[in-house]
């Protein structure tokens, strides 16, 4: 079980720290010792200790050239005199990995970033200067809070139980999308902001008419889903006939000997400040009748400068994966993006083809299908990122 905070509510954390640190930041212009020296209760003289100890300058070499080096040749041309100890395990580490080519191959291979195609963090440009090209009504409104929120890929149900029965093991969830969202921002507006295969499918065989225009898709179609948070589901009824799918589970929970009552509330209704979180717990998000995401809130901090400022950029994705790509079985080279069922030319069934590879093989001069098989629009994981 993965370790979780104590429950934390949202819009309580803003006011305690609305209280202690804006104000602070307010001050700051008048001296940055002594409000310190205030909030910290310390003497003054502690302060500029801790200001030495803890300056950035450690991180930089001490010689009289520091103006020649940027901060990424920093990284990957480390002083010998560097004072802090993790600099010099890092100078140590990259010593390794250039002497050692085993060794450099292993790291990359278990380098976390490999797993993830975009690390997007936001850059506000020189002294904040992108914030002038935001229009007044849509800048960030202070003060408020920033939560990290994970989203993992829908979990195979069938799949993970009888790895469990079977081996006793559990299948870790794989993380799809990091986002940031606004404490006054709606759930809806990180629902729609969530990618699943599931909202891609498209009813129906299309062999007949590959071209057939294809525009309803199953999340157009199939619009209910809900949170569970904190022993609340948090239903999307904005559609009229969106369907309240916490209600089953409701009832089957309210039933001896489970006898357990949860709440529910409208997800359209209800703002991140509304909540009531445990960072690193694990919460829920389903959809598509059966499509269940694990949802994992990692941090929660106030929203300072050094955030996008534009509103409309939430919710902020800063990290999404790039793995478990469906290739094409035919050219082996470009991203499946149709299934076949009972094709006389593959070699299994089902077979997955790019759209190259699915006209070339399966149509003849005049687009006419050939043979009988059943095609269908593919999408995987990597299509929706
Ligand atoms: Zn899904
Ligand atoms: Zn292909």
């Amino acid at each position: 079980m993965a370790a979780s905070t104590e429950k934390i509510n949202v819009r309580e954390f803003l006011s305690k720290w609305d209280n202690d640190v804006y104000h602070t930041c307010a001050e700051e212009s008048k001296s940055d010792v002594e409000t310190l020296t205030k909030k910290l209760k310390m003497s003054a003289e502690n302060v500029k200790e801790l200001e030495n100890v803890c300056s950035l300058d450690l991180l930089e070499p001490d010689t009289e050239e520091r103006h020649l080096y940027d901060k990424w040749e920093y990284l990957e041309n480390i002083p010998g005199d560097a004072k802090l100890m993790c600099v010099r395990f890092q100078k140590q580490e990259l010593e390794r990995r250039n002497q050692n080519s085993a060794h450099l191959i292993a790291v990359y291979r278990k380098f976390k970033y490999r797993q993830t195609d975009e690390h997007l963090m936001y850059d506000p440009g020189p002294d904040g200067s992108k914030l002038k090209d935001i229009p007044e009504d849509c800048r960030v409104i202070y003060p408020d809070v920033v939560l990290t929120v994970h989203i993992h890929r829908p979990s195979k149900v069938k799949m993970a139980k009888k790895l469990y029965e079977e081996q006793g093991k559990y299948e870790a969830p794989f993380l799809s999308n990091t986002l940031l969202v606004l404490g006054r921002q709606k759930l809806t507006d990180l629902r729609d902001m969530v990618r699943c295969v599931h909202d891609l499918t498209v009813a129906g065989d299309m062999s007949e008419n590959p071209d057939m225009d294809c525009q309803v898709y199953a999340k157009d179609v199939f619009k209910s889903g809900f949170f569970f948070i904190n022993d609340v589901f948090y239903n999307d009824l904005r559609e009229d006939d969106a369907r309240d799918y916490s209600k089953e589970i409701r009832e089957w929970a309210s039933q001896p000997p489970r006898n357990k009552n949860y709440e529910t509330k409208r997800m359209e209704d209800t703002t991140f400040l509304d909540l009531t979180v445990k960072l690193g717990a694990p919460y829920l998000y389903m959809h598509q009748g059966d499509c269940q995401h694990l949802l994992v809130f990692s941090d929660i901090r106030l929203l300072t400068t050094e955030e996008p400022q534009d509103l409309r950029m939430y919710p902020y994705m800063i990290g999404r994966s790039n793995r478990h790509r469906t290739l094409c079985r035919v050219c082996g080279n470009q991203a499946a993006r149709w299934i076949t069922y009972n094709s006389q030319f593959t070699p299994e069934n089902p077979c997955f083809f790019c759209d190259l590879c699915f006209r070339c093989l399966n149509y003849d001069s005049n687009n006419k299908k050939i043979g009988n098989f059943e095609a269908y629009r593919y999408f995987d994981h990597h299509a929706i990122v």
